[in-house]
């Protein structure tokens, strides 16, 4: 069997096309443009880039970006107070705080501070707590994990019933994945580092997420016939054909997985460019909440 390729950077376009439309009918109608303010905190150059990535989408799709550029030795206070500024200003719509901040920084006192109509990371514990909770739905879901679901759905995967099983459980991708396939009524398998035989979870799984950070841990031998897999790692391989002297691969051996799965997500161009998608539609959709708030 040869795996269908999940094309993350067609169904990103697709999203974006979309958010891009709604923007200019909001400017439009609504007379309103959606903003996004951007914090980043020192020099990390991986932050600066994916900083930049960001408003560039902004930009792209018509939505305001305004960048804030602080120093890493900025105080706790100075930085909620940064926060506290963007709450209360009507112009910005999502806040994202680019993570990780410096180690003096309490990063959860961060991201408890701002509001949570403008939590378009969806991160805030009251978006994750509404995400864990039957019959409650978190105002924003987070990015990557949304990323995921949206391309099952997009290469017409059925979730509902399926078998699934994430390996990994951190708050930004595992944890939230898992919380998500359940709620679309998928029996789901949590798997982590202490999990005992992975391979026998895999065998079993309709449909697997792996969100681990592990070069091609996952080979086409532990997978089931025909099962959808969807690849969150990035990982750097020694190459020393690439002029970086590395390349980019998942958590999953792409060449042997293909052969066994019925459809995959390559990297890169699987689930990569869903992330900055969902983000935009997330921050749209604070606009569509901040907009609805006015006129209620
Ligand atoms: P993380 O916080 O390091 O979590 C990794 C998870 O994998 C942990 O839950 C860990 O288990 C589990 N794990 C580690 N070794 C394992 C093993 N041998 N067997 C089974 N499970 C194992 O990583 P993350 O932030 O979730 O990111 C995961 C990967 O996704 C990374 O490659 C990251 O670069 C990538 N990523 C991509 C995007 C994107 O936009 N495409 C976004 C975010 C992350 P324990 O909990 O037991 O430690």
């Amino acid at each position: 069997m040869t795996a269908q390729i999940i094309d993350g950077k067609a169904i990103a376009a697709k999203v974006r096309s979309e958010v891009k439309q709604s923007v200019e009918r909001m400017k439009v109608e609504d007379n309103y443009t959606p903003g996004l303010a951007t914090v980043l905190v020192g020099e990390d150059p991986a932050s600066s880039t994916y900083v930049r990535s960001k408003q560039r989408a902004c930009e792209e799709l018509g939505i305001r970006s305004i960048g804030y550029e602080l120093p890493g030795d900025i105080s706790q206070a100075d930085l909620l107070a940064v926060v506290t500024e963007l709450n209360n200003d009507p112009q910005i719509n999502g806040i994202l705080v680019q993570l990780p901040l410096p180690k003096h920084i309490d990063e959860e006192a961060i991201l408890n501070a701002i509001s949570i109509e403008k939590d378009v990371d969806g991160f805030h514990p009251v978006n994750i707590g509404r995400l864990a909770m039957k019959g409650r739905d978190p105002l924003f879901i987070p990015c990557t994990p949304h990323g995921c679901i949206v391309l099952l759905d997009e290469a017409g995967v059925p979730i509902k019933g399926a078998e699934a099983v994430v390996v990994g459980r951190s708050n930004i991708v595992g944890l939230p994945v898992a919380m998500l396939l359940q709620k679309r009524d998928a029996t789901v398998t949590i798997c982590h580092s202490r999990t005992k035989d992975l391979a026998e979870h895999l065998r079993n799984a309709d449909i697997v997420i792996a969100a681990i950070g592990r070069t091609e841990m996952i080979t086409g031998d532990m997978l089931k016939p025909g099962a959808a897999v969807i690849d969150v790692g990035i990982n750097q391989k020694p190459d020393p054909t690439a002029k970086r002297g590395y390349r980019l691969v998942g958590d999953v051996d792409y060449e042997s997985a293909s052969e066994v799965a019925g459809a995959i997500t390559p990297v890169p161009g699987g689930v990569g460019p869903m992330t900055i998608a969902m983000l935009m539609k997330n921050t749209l959709r604070a606009a569509e909440i901040a907009l609805a708030k006015q006129e209620g």
